[in-house]
């Protein structure tokens, strides 16, 4: 098995709390280098991993002759320019989400890396979640008959050290809409199997947005079977846990705790007077399962768990929900 040599591109949060962790819990990928523009925050990241070098000059990153992936952790607005960058120099890129500001940019982005023949993949964590793939193997199993709504509970208490350009910096991609409702889109196309045609939302600065940025939304999004879902995303509520609910014609899929980063919460079967437990006994780290699968796909050997096209869909999506929220009326979702 040959090592992967992986750079991580931004000393940002997430590359810290999960990533890096999860491309070195792999048998066959390493951390090799990291690009910030701090050397300092490059340095500090890459002593706490044992990453051996660091960089602040994306060129002379891309050169580094061990790096064989890319992943693009920084903020939303570099994603564009860095993954074209990262195809052109033959890496394979998992990019985050979203994966850019506008359809184009994210298109163009995917052309990149077909024309250079890399993987890419979106970094879309929750369908890697056991919770996650149990619903949607219980929907496909015929668990509650016909789904006909859906509701997604994604509202939370956005930690200080995450109250920096999400909550401020529209050019950096701040706002909700791309940080939360990308990830609800995302995990019900992958439980429900179908696509968004339209939606309608309502968005609001209820403490933490400023500079016209939004840190709540509700709103509804209807899929091509008709099905109805409900989605509430926000950075400023403390205290009501996350959830995912399907009902169905014969029962409900009730998930608790689901909308999170960490392998946990609870998958319930409701139907009649009866509640059933069905929460997956085997867990497993999100990001250490969608690297795994990254990994795989750069051998050749399936897909990304979210694939490049998959952040695509997410991204109109979000943008036809802040387009819905900006001017008040219901809102086709353009694909392309
Ligand atoms: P951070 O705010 O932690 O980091 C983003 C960038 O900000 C870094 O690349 C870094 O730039 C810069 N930065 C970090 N700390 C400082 C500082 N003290 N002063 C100045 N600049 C600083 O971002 P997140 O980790 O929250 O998000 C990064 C990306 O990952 C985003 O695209 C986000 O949407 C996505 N994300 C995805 C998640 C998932 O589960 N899939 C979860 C969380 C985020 P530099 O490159 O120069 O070091």
């Amino acid at each position: 098995m040959q090592t992967k040599g992986w750079g991580v591109i931004g000393a940002s949060t997430i590359a810290r709390q999960y990533m890096i962790r999860a491309i070195n819990a792999q048998p066959d990928s390493r951390v090799v280098a990291i690009l910030s523009g701090s050397e300092q925050r490059a340095r500090t990241l890459a002593d706490e991993f044992d990453v051996p070098r660091t960089y602040v000059d994306l060129d002379a990153f891309l050169g580094d002759p061990d790096l064989d992936v890319v992943y693009v952790s920084s903020t939303n607005e570099r994603h564009k320019a860095e993954t074209i960058a990262a195809a052109r120099a033959g890496r394979h890129v998992l990019c985050e989400k979203p994966l850019a500001l506008n359809l184009a940019d994210a298109q163009a982005m995917i052309r990149a890396c077909q024309e250079a023949d890399v993987v890419m993949g979106t970094n879309h964590h929750l369908r890697n979640a056991a919770t996650h793939r149990q619903l949607r193997k219980m929907l496909k199993g015929g668990a509650i008959g016909k789904p006909l709504a859906a509701r997604v509970f994604h509202a939370v208490s956005l930690p200080e050290n995450l109250q920096t350009w999400r909550i401020n910096n529209p050019e950096a991609g701040g706002g909700v809409i791309l940080d939360i409702t990308v990830h609800d889109t995302d995990t019900l196309r992958f439980i429900l199997g179908e696509e968004v045609c339209e939606v309608t939302a309502m968005q609001a600065a209820q403490g933490m947005g400023t500079d016209g940025v939004e840190d709540a939304v509700m709103g509804v999004m209807r899929f091509e079977s008709g099905l109805l879902a409900q989605f509430h995303d926000g950075f400023t509520i403390g205290h009501a846990g996350t959830g995912l609910e399907i009902h169905g014609i014969h029962g409900s899929l009730i998930a608790e705790d689901v909308m999170t980063q960490r392998p946990v919460g609870r998958v319930y079967l409701q139907s009649d007077d009866e509640r059933f437990e069905f929460t997956p006994p085997k867990r497993e780290d999100l990001y250490t399962r969608a690297v795994r699968h990254f990994n795989r796909a750069v051998d050749g050997d399936g897909t990304p768990s979210a694939t490049a096209e998959d952040g695509l869909r997410s991204l109109a999506v979000a943008l036809a929900v802040r387009e819905a929220a900006r001017t008040g009326r219901c809102t086709k979702v353009q694909y392309g």
